[in-house]
């Protein structure tokens, strides 16, 4: 059995969103629990997550993550509620005692390793020196349709293009594909209704699924692009049902909500429940 936790389940702005007075905010204030989101970030276990945003260090101090166990670290894309590298330059020696075989791997499309790379030089003093080993990081590009093994932890990563806007030219957002021992899980946040190129390659692949987490940005809205919520959640899942990698034992969730979606949790729930769809929240360890 795999586990994930939800550090985070909100889109950019989190709910309640700062500075909003919209209905879904104030109903969040009210309401607490389920309805208050911080930034998204996965678990998978103490040495493996996923997305490192601004949240980061109320997730270490909530969920007691630990950071100096991480060794693999994997970034959707650069957007920044999802990479935000400030943090990192905390492995410097005088900030962090970081021991001399303790490297944090960092997977990434190019953009993101642009954005780490450019974040380190424009530091006011030269403390990056062109050299991550006195961080004790490593950058390593991830390529689409490219599996990541991970050998010591018996888990594979493949990443794949994400329909996702972003300003950079040479940055293409990925979902992921995961093995975690025998468990499969596909994580797909912001993305939306996936390209044609990804829908032929799952269904050449046939991958058995038992959990998918799915973008859901747009709440009770229907979105198709960039993001995905409403119908186009329904047609992912019924999709991916016809080629055999949903089934009724797949565990099927969606996340990354934004208050813009007009749905609180339990309105999200009252949606998309009786489609066999469950409503993540932070916190939340789902085992599959
Ligand atoms: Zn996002
Ligand atoms: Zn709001
Ligand atoms: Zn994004």
């Amino acid at each position: 059995m795999a586990e994930i936790q939800i550090l985070g389940s909100a889109a950019a702005e989190g709910i309640p969103a700062i500075f909003c007075n919209c209905r879904v905010c104030c109903e969040a204030w009210k309401n607490g629990g389920k309805d208050l989101r911080l930034r998204t970030a996965y678990k998978l276990k103490d040495t493996v997550r996923v997305d490192f945003g601004p949240d980061t260090l109320t997730q270490e101090y909530r969920y007691q993550l630990h950071s100096e166990r991480l060794k693999h670290l994997f970034i959707t894309h650069s957007h920044e509620d999802h990479c935000v590298p400030d943090l990192l330059t905390y492995r410097m020696p005088g900030f962090s005692k970081v021991e001399e075989d303790n490297i944090l791997n960092i997977y990434g499309n190019a953009g993101i390793i642009h954005k780490i790379q450019t974040f380190f030089w424009e530091k006011p003093y030269n403390y990056f020196n062109g050299d991550f080993g006195r961080f004790r990081l490593k950058l390593q590009e991830l390529k689409s349709y490219k599996e990541v093994v991970l050998e010591e932890e018996d888990m594979e990563f493949l990443p794949l293009p994400a329909d996702h806007q972003i300003g950079l030219v040479d940055e293409l957002p990925q979902i992921f594909v995961i093995r975690d021992g025998a468990s499969r899980a596909l994580i797909a946040n912001d993305t939306g209704f996936f390209r044609d190129e990804v829908w032929q390659f799952l269904e050449q692949k046939k991958f058995k699924f038992d959990l998918v987490i799915s973008d859901c940005t747009g709440g009770i809205r229907d979105i198709e692009r960039g993001h995905m919520s409403g119908k186009y959640v329904l047609e992912t899942k019924a999709r991916l049902e016809k080629m055999g990698s949903v089934t009724d034992s797949t565990k099927y969730f969606i996340n990354h909500f934004s208050h813009n979606g007009h749905a609180t949790h339990a309105e999200l729930e009252e949606f998309y429940n009786p489609h066999g769809i469950q409503v993540a929240y932070d916190g939340l360890t789902i085992s599959y």
